[in-house]
């Protein structure tokens, strides 16, 4: 099968566009220029003034399956992260069963392999049942095709077990990537302690309980060497000694969220759910400092940690609420809208934050347009202007504080092997 892009513009080098064709075939990028008129293609899609970019790839997903399917599955998670631009997303392992064992972890890509529209790289936990005392077998898990290990959702709570599990990753050459949340610091938070906690008298979260454990973790990493990739940054503080230990050699990669760059505690007007994600909004000095985090490079890349839920459980107050958004659909929007058309970020940024690193730090075989590169390829419309709308959405979760928001940078299709797995038209 041979298909032609054509007319489409491309982000190159320092931030120049050019217009240009994408011939696919066989799962590959073919060709990419102007000159392919004397072949025949079996399917043509005309991308004039639309962006086409490498898909986007998210480290960060929560797909609910098994366990969860009421809050998502598989099949709509990844149909939702393909009309979002997403064409590989990094799936956490905080399920039902938890995949721990091999068997366990068969079961859920056996589901993956069956469903999935996009392609997805399943994270094995830690730990067993995600508790901070066993290590699971990574090399077994590895074997299986674990794509790294994590015990997202909850902090690793001994320094000791994650010390232990960081000398065998580094054994495996396998990355270690970490939520982190001491819970000794946790007091029962449930948003950012700050004015606003005081304001609408909830229990606040700590700054430290992130960041103290990213400094422990750090210290370990240094002493095993394991790539340690940290999610969801959202503290100053966090930032702060990423970069220390960036300057001091240590192998450590980062993520920032969407919802952390653009939104702060301040914006919380009201005790609902939709407001609730862990880390919390943080105030606007921490969002500062993601943002300088980014543009220097401490902060590797964006990831959505899309968190979907059903909707009567988020549909209620922080104390009862449990904790995340949904982001896969609205990320990229989010980001150029906030941002590129702002001139805060350049489209070449942040095509490198939500394409090119994601890949480039796991060692991902996508992100990148380029001949004999998978035909992983997204078009988007940076000229439509829409607003949020839930209705919309592929992923059965509607949890998000963005539905209503104006927004440019539609999805019209998405690629993957180069097969149209999302159109905006159908
Ligand atoms: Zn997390």
């Amino acid at each position: 099968m041979k298909t032609l892009i054509k007319n489409g513009k491309i982000v190159t080098k320092n931030n120049q566009t050019t217009t240009c064709d994408l011939w696919l075939e066989d799962g590959i990028i073919a060709g990419i220029g102007k000159d392919f008129s004397t072949i025949t293609f079996d399917q043509e899609y005309d991308a004039k003034n639309q962006l086409i970019t490498p898909g986007l790839v998210d480290v960060h997903v929560h797909l609910r399956e098994p366990g969860f399917t009421y809050k998502e599955t598989i099949k709509d998670g990844t149909k939702a992260a393909a009309r979002g631009g997403y064409t590989t997303v990094c799936a956490m392992p905080n399920l039902n069963p938890v995949p721990d064992t091999v068997e366990k972890f068969e079961q859920v890509k056996a589901i993956i392999e069956r469903d999935a529209v996009v392609k997805v790289l399943q994270y094995a936990p830690i730990t067993e049942e995600l508790r901070s005392e066993r290590l699971t077998d990574q090399k077994g898990l590895k074997a299986v095709g674990a794509f790294a290990f994590t015990n997202d959702g909850v902090g690793v709570q001994s320094a000791g077990t994650m010390y232990l599990a960081m000398k065998e990753a580094a054994k495996n050459k396998m990355a270690l990537v970490a939520h982190t949340e001491d819970e000794s610091l946790l007091f029962g938070g449930v948003m950012h302690k700050g004015e606003i906690s005081e304001k609408l008298q909830l229990p606040g979260i700590l700054s430290a309980t992130e960041s103290s454990q990213i400094a422990r973790d750090l210290i370990l990493a240094e002493e095993t060497g394991v790539h340690y990739h940290v999610c969801h940054v959202s503290t100053k503080e966090s930032v702060r000694v990423i970069r220390e230990a960036k300057q001091a050699g240590v192998h450590v990669t980062a993520e920032v969220s969407p919802h952390h760059l653009i939104l702060i505690d301040e914006n919380i007007t009201e005790d609902h759910g939709y407001w609730k994600m862990n880390p919390p909004l943080r105030a606007n000095e921490d969002r500062q400092a993601l943002i300088e985090g980014l543009l220097d490079g401490t902060i590797d890349c964006i990831a959505t940690d899309h968190a979907p839920h059903g909707f009567e459980e988020k549909n209620q107050s922080f104390l009862k609420s449990p904790f995340g958004i949904v982001g896969s659909e609205t990320a990229f929007q989010l980001i150029y809208t906030h941002f590129v058309e702002t001139g805060k970020f350049t489209l070449e940024q942040v095509i490198n934050w939500m394409a090119v690193k994601p890949a480039e730090i796991f060692g991902i075989k996508a992100g990148t347009l380029m001949i004999g590169q998978p035909a992983d390829v997204t078009i988007f419309d940076l000229e439509n202007e829409e607003k949020i709308d839930d209705e919309k959405f592929a992923s059965l979760g509607v949890n998000t504080p963005f539905t209503g928001w104006p927004v440019k940078g539609t999805t019209l299709m998405t690629f993957v092997d180069g097969q149209l797995v999302y159109n905006k038209e159908d």
